[in-house]
């Protein structure tokens, strides 16, 4: 039997929401040994994820876990004025520490909501021995961001990376993957919020790995499995009239 892969991600309420997480569990269904850490920005469980979860047929984790709100975005704020994610990442990493031990093999990804997983990404995922990583679409204003690698032995020698090359692990959120037991050995390696927009990934890897010791995977990283899409938030002009007169197209239907 392959690892458990550990997709941990972070979602918040909005129009989209159930969309995305729809989208996301089908994928998902089609991964075997697969179990779903789904942490929820906001004070308490909602049903709407509760009940998606139970539903959804997965082998799931559910929390919650508030942004604090001196780092929430504000409503008119672009998306890199403050870290996404950090709260929700930290707590699955928390749970994935005091729930799981060195009998338990497993690797764990970060897999954001509106992002886009082709089914082969996991087989790529469970190769993981210590730090693996892979390329990225649509992301940091190329095609794709991907690491350099070595096709016979999967050293990575470089980044393809033009945003912030300067990144010591220039590599988005969906293209790596980490050995549950590097994160039991580097127990406290976790996100932060006071480093710079973009340095994320940075933060975390730097803390268990080195460039030299990453794993090239997806066929010598020129295999792309995961794209960074982007849901565009919807039209609900109408939705807001009817809402004004009390009424709206989903009552009683979630
Ligand atoms: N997210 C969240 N709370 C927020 C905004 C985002 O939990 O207030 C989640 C979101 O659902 C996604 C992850 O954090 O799974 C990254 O956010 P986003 O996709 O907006 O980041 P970007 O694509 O801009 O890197
Ligand atoms: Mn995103």
């Amino acid at each position: 039997d392959g690892p458990v892969i550990y997709a941990i991600t972070p979602t918040f309420t909005r129009p989209v929401q159930k969309a995305e997480l729809t989208r996301l569990s089908q994928t998902f269904l089609l991964v075997p040994n697969f179990h779903w850490i789904v942490v929820e920005d906001s004070p308490k469980k909602t049903p709407l994820v509760t009940n998606f979860l139970a539903q959804s047929g997965l082998r799931y984790t559910h929390i919650n876990a508030p942004t604090p709100s001196n780092y929430k975005l504000g409503k008119h704020d672009p998306n890199w004025k403050k870290p996404r994610g950090v709260e929700q990442r930290n707590a699955a990493l928390r749970w994935i520490r005091s729930n799981l031990n060195e009998s338990n093999n497993g690797v764990i990804f970060f897999a954001d909501d509106d992002n886009t997983y082709s089914r082969h990404l996991f087989k790529e995922v469970a190769k993981v021995k210590r730090v693996g990583v892979w390329p990225v679409g649509l992301v940091g204003g190329l095609m794709v961001e991907r690491p350099i690698c070595d096709k016979a032995t999967g050293k990575v020698t470089g980044f393809n990376a033009v945003w912030k090359p300067d990144r010591p692990f220039p590599i988005d959120m969906a293209g790596f993957g980490i050995n549950l037991q590097v994160i039991l050995e580097k127990k406290t390696a976790l996100f932060a919020y006071d480093i710079q927009s973009g340095f994320q990934e940075s933060e975390i890897l730097k803390q268990v790995t080195t460039r030299d010791e990453l794993e090239g995977l997806a066929d010598g990283c020129t295999k792309v499995y995961v794209w960074h899409t982007r849901t565009q938030a919807p039209v609900l002009n109408t939705e807001t009239i009817l809402n004004k007169k009390g009424k709206s197209s989903n009552d009683g239907i979630e």
